[in-house]
């Protein structure tokens, strides 16, 4: 018999991607496009697996609801999981993920963002398609002998930091397991996160979501930074204190930010809002400021990222399907 999986937050790009995928696996598929959460749940009624990505509320409830519907296993196409509670779903579902599917991806779009606000070419595109070439507001810096500070020296941040070396950036590094072989390699050098916003002209948050990190950012961290100081953060939304952010651009102690992830994305990211009032005030003060960029959660999505999701999400269920050990199971 097909195992029944159930795919919630689906767009075009990720069925198709799946279907393609699915040639080796022979699974049976539903889709499904809202989010999951605890009113739409009951749809998984029948199907063993439940798939679902970022912004999905996996809380208790929801957890129950599948649970008492027959559902076995919660294949996440993403590598946070922050959104499960997996103290509610031990010994009910099993969870899975895809912890690397190109960091790559996130790196370079983490880059894009940099670039993109330093020297402001976002508006340049605008400006001599309407017949503008005047440079007045364009002006960047340079990069290089320029100090960056990396919160969270993982799969991605590894990736980036290579390349910022090689644009001849200095490198601050935090992480709560420092990689000193890598800090040997790239000679890069680790140090206390007060440090990082005492020197850094940009800081870049690669860590992932926790109780720790929630609003790493915020009035206080913000105060001990350098004045004009550039923010990026491709990691989650909450890792930054979003008022705290938008009271530092107006004060112009934050010199400009690119956010690929917001603390309240879940209700417009992957959406197309463009036929609503905006009701989150927050998000329309950031896309207010003309230093702020906003990408929807982007900076995973890349070809070569779709399809590596695909592919291990498929395999972490055939291997739950057949009974094998699970590689990439994450538990309380
Ligand atoms: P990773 O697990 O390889 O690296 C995370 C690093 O953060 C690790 O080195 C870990 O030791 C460190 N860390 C953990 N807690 C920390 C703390 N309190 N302070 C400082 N460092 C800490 O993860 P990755 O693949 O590099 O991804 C990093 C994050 O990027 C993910 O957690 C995810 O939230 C985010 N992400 C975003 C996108 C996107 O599309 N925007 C896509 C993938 C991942």
């Amino acid at each position: 018999m097909k195992t029944h999986i159930a795919f919630f937050d689906t767009k075009p790009y990720d069925s198709a991607s799946f279907d393609s995928h699915n040639k080796d696996f022979g699974f049976e598929f539903h889709y499904y496009e809202s989010q999951l959460n605890k009113d739409n749940a009951v749809l998984a009624q029948g199907a063993e697996v439940v798939c679902a990505f970022v912004n999905a509320t996996i809380d208790a409830k929801v957890i129950n609801i599948l649970a008492k519907n027959g559902v076995k296993l919660i294949a996440l196409r993403c590598a946070g999981f922050n959104n499960v509670d997996l103290q509610a779903a031990k010994g009910k579902i099993k969870v899975v993920r895809v912890p690397a599917y190109s960091p790559y991806a996130v790196a370079e779009h983490t880059l894009a963002l940099m670039l993109t606000l330093n020297r402001k070419t976002h508006k340049a595109y605008s400006r001599t398609r309407e017949g503008n070439f005047a440079l007045h507001g364009l002006m960047g810096f340079d990069m290089h002998g320029k100090t960056i500070g990396i919160i969270g020296t993982g799969k991605i941040a590894k990736i980036l930091i290579k390349t910022l070396c090689a644009m001849g950036m200095n490198v601050l590094a935090y992480d709560i397991y420092p990689d000193c072989d890598f800090a040997k390699e790239t000679g890069i050098q680790y140090t206390s996160l007060d440090e990082i916003y005492k020197k850094s002209d940009i800081i870049s948050l690669h860590c992932p979501l926790t109780k720790e990190t929630e609003h790493l950012i915020n009035h206080d961290s913000i105060a001990k930074m350098k004045e004009g100081v550039m923010i990026i953060n491709t990691g989650r939304g909450k890792l930054i204190d979003t008022h705290a952010l938008i009271k530092g651009l107006k004060s112009k102690k934050i010199g400009s930010a690119g956010l690929d992830v917001y603390e309240e994305e879940a209700e417009y990211f992957y959406e197309d809002k463009s036929d609503f009032i905006m009701s989150d005030d927050m998000l329309a003060r950031l896309l207010s400021f003309n230093n702020v960029i906003v990408t929807s959660h982007q900076a995973f999505f890349t070809k070569e990222a779709l399809s590596n999701i695909a592919q291990t999400t498929l395999e972490n269920i055939k291997d739950f399907v057949e009974e094998k050990p699970l590689v990439n199971e994450v538990k309380a």
